[in-house]
């Protein structure tokens, strides 16, 4: 892995100031910086080859469309899919996932059908599955977990039957940074012919995603979190799957024929990518998977997992700090409270000392409702993080306390 310092300064925002302090970037897990090859790559295209991928017979036209699904392909191999067909721009995770779940209620939901999701969902796990329940007649079952922050394997297994339909679950919990036991979820899934969506809007980053060991049906995660630019996704589905699904967005670019009494669809991808697509984020996004095949995969999970140990030291050690989450298997994401004192006050006397945490719900309620609070602080490393910053953090902890105290 290259060195620290080398890393560092490939993201500009890292050498700013924010207050007068150096910056501590420590709200990866919301969205993470820009190394500067991403940048100039966005750049690149409104400088140089702008034009509306897909439809023109002009040289710009041309550049775009190639370089877009170039971007395409990178996906594919950054995910190991067979198939370029089976790789889908949409604008997130959030759009990937209300994509599939109207798709799917569309083509598969019948009344009292189930669903089966975890407690430990993003409201962008729960959300759309509910709306398509509403419409449908179908319900939501949820699997429960345990104070570690662990979903309950035996619990899930009692809920699949043979009402369910799906199993949507998240690769780790944006709130505490648990990594579900994914190989469990999905072998026991497909022994009873359930297809499994996995959220990976916070697993994507942090290793090896590789959807045919995985052997995921659906798999969406954000260009954002991954270093790329924000307003591009992806949806990785399954051939057999996509084939059958109905679109979810109906437009331009998406079609096959068009008359006012029947339309027919396009070819798989582009059935589902209705209208202008974010191109320059997509080629962004294919720049941002190369830095990190660059850095290393294993490197960056080996390096985030050494500031995960001594993070959760350093902040143990702090007298009247809880940490919620104890699983064995977490990504570098911290959530905690300090006896007596409001997160959001936590939260805001970091920021002055240059130090950025999330604070809140994290939009995952029902995780805050397990536990009885109204929210936590939320520290989310990731590779350009140091221990240096780690220490910083632990000792703004100290100070807020003593103002307080
Ligand atoms: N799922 C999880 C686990 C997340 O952490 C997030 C973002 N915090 C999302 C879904 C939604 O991602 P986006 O807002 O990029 O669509």
């Amino acid at each position: 892995m290259k060195d620290i310092a080398e890393i560092r300064a490939d993201f500009p925002i890292l050498k700013r100031k924010v207050y007068g302090k150096p910056l501590v970037y420590f709200d990866n897990g919301a969205t993470t910086q820009k190394p500067q090859c991403v940048i100039d790559t966005v750049d690149e295209v409104y400088k140089s080859y702008n034009g509306n991928i897909h439809r023109g017979v002009h040289f710009l036209s041309d550049m775009s469309s190639e370089a877009y699904e170039g971007a395409r392909e990178k996906v594919r191999s950054f995910l190991n899919a067979d198939k370029r067909e089976e790789v889908v721009f949409t604008s997130g995770t959030t759009g990937s996932i209300n994509g599939i779940a109207f798709s799917f209620g569309e083509r598969y939901i019948k009344p009292g059908d189930e669903i089966i999701l975890s407690r430990l969902e993003h409201h962008a796990n729960i959300v759309p599955w509910q709306m398509m329940c509403e419409r449908k007649g179908a319900v939501l079952r949820v699997i429960p977990i345990n104070d570690k922050g662990e979903i309950i394997l035996e619990e899930y297994h009692k809920l699949l039957s043979n009402k369910t339909r799906l199993v949507s679950v998240t690769q780790a919990s944006n709130a505490l940074g648990t990594v579900l036991p994914l190989k469990e979820v999905i072998d026991a899934a497909h022994s009873v012919n359930v297809p499994v969506l996995i959220d990976g809007a916070q697993g994507i980053q942090h290793g090896i995603v590789d959807v045919k060991a995985m052997d995921s049906d659906f798999y969406v995660f954000s260009g954002h979190k991954i270093y790329g630019p924000n307003g591009i996704g992806v949806l990785y589905g399954k051939e057999k799957w996509l084939s059958e699904l109905p679109p979810f967005q109906g437009g331009g670019d998406m079609v096959d024929k068009v008359t006012f009494e029947k339309t027919t669809y396009n070819e798989l991808p582009f059935k589902f990518e209705a209208g202008t697509m974010n191109y320059p984020a997509a080629i962004g996004l294919s720049s941002a998977l190369d830095y990190v095949l660059k850095i290393g995969r294993e490197d960056i999970a080996s390096r985030e997992k050494e500031l995960l140990k001594y993070a959760t030291g350093r902040l143990s050690a702090i007298k009247d700090l809880k940490i919620f989450g104890a699983s064995d298997r977490k990504i570098s994401t911290i959530s905690f409270h300090i006896k007596d004192i409001h997160q959001y006050d936590i939260g805001m006397i970091l920021d002055k000392m240059g130090i950025a945490v999330r604070t809140g719900t994290h939009c995952a309620q029902p995780v805050m409702d397990y536990y009885g609070i109204d929210g936590t602080v939320r520290a989310s490393l990731c590779f350009y993080n140091t221990i240096e910053e780690i220490g910083l953090l632990a000792e703004g902890i100290e100070k807020v306390k003593s103002m307080f105290a």
